[in-house]
């Protein structure tokens, strides 16, 4: 049977201005980058978006705020996001990324029809304290925790290519083991002239060995390939899913242009891959 390729979409439905720090993101106030801020995204633009992702495969469709965690304003919005999502999409698997969260918040998302939460630990204990200093690597495992405690899957996984070392990627990788979540992203570093983090950028080999890195410790979980993808993994016929990926995030990523979903299909079906049709998390 051939392997069926999970596609997912994410929106970023409140960009930018975001107080905390972290070195590897544009959307710190902190870094000045050239990006586009909104504080919310229109409901009716939300929901267009969730339509064209599913009309080109996605199986989910993420809703994602920049900021450290939910407020009482965000939470409304993003509960009315999903309900107007879910109200036109009834199948979609729906995610929502919105930072730190405690279990109440995370309850309220789940009965407004979220399926799954994403919170990464980003990167290695020792290593986060390296590229962040607004909040620590213990409050992103907590907010994971609430996540498995309210009853939503958990989403989590990180990013490579910082300047981490192989130690630090292995101990990253036995957190999220640890967590146990339906779903692991995959993030490779894209450099930007405004970020202050410098670190050489992965070669596709090296990028190849760490999904296989991921799935030898997590056999079970869905590996989503996202953000830096088609920088990372550029020849003709690199095959992210034999290494082990069975997941990747199609259209634009967060602040990034991603590529047309109709190559993806198409590269996904060149490789003999199968695209999902039904999600099972
Ligand atoms: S990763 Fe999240 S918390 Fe960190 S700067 Fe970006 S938006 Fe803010």
């Amino acid at each position: 049977m051939k392997k069926s390729i999970f596609l997912c979409s994410i929106c970023n439905i409140s960009s930018g201005s975001c107080a905390e720090d972290c070195g590897f993101c544009t959307q710190s106030a902190h870094h000045h980058a050239d990006i586009e801020r909104y504080k919310y995204k229109p409901v009716d633009q939300i929901v267009f978006e969730a339509k064209s992702a599913a009309s080109n495969g996605a199986l989910g469709f993420c809703l994602v705020t920049s900021g450290l965690g939910l407020d009482d304003k965000k939470l409304a919005f993003v509960t009315e996001a999903a309900r107007a999502v879910r109200s036109v999409l009834p199948e979609i698997h729906l995610i929502a990324c919105n930072g730190m969260a405690n279990v109440e918040q995370l309850r309220a998302l789940k009965e407004a029809g979220v399926n799954s939460y994403n919170h990464n630990l980003e990167s290695s204990q020792a290593f986060y304290k390296t590229i962040c200093t607004t909040h620590t690597w213990e409050s992103r495992y907590e907010t994971c925790l609430h996540v498995k405690e309210s009853g939503l899957f958990l989403c989590s996984g990180g990013i490579f290519g910082l300047g981490e070392s192989k130690e630090d990627r292995a101990s990253f990788i036995e957190s999220v083991k640890s967590l146990n979540p339906e779903t692991m992203p995959l993030n490779f570093y894209i450099q930007n002239p405004a970020l202050p983090l410098k670190a050489n950028p992965l070669s596709e080999a090296e990028a190849l060995e760490i999904i296989t890195q991921v799935r030898a410790a997590l056999p079970n979980t869905r590996l989503m390939v996202a953000g830096g993808r088609e920088i990372t993994f550029v020849s003709p016929n690199c095959d992210i899913f034999a290494a082990g990926a069975d997941a990747i995030v199609i259209g634009d990523y967060l602040t990034t242009k991603g590529e047309l979903p109709k190559k993806d299909r198409e590269m996904i079906t060149r490789l003999g891959y199968d695209i999902a049709s039904s999600c099972h998390a």
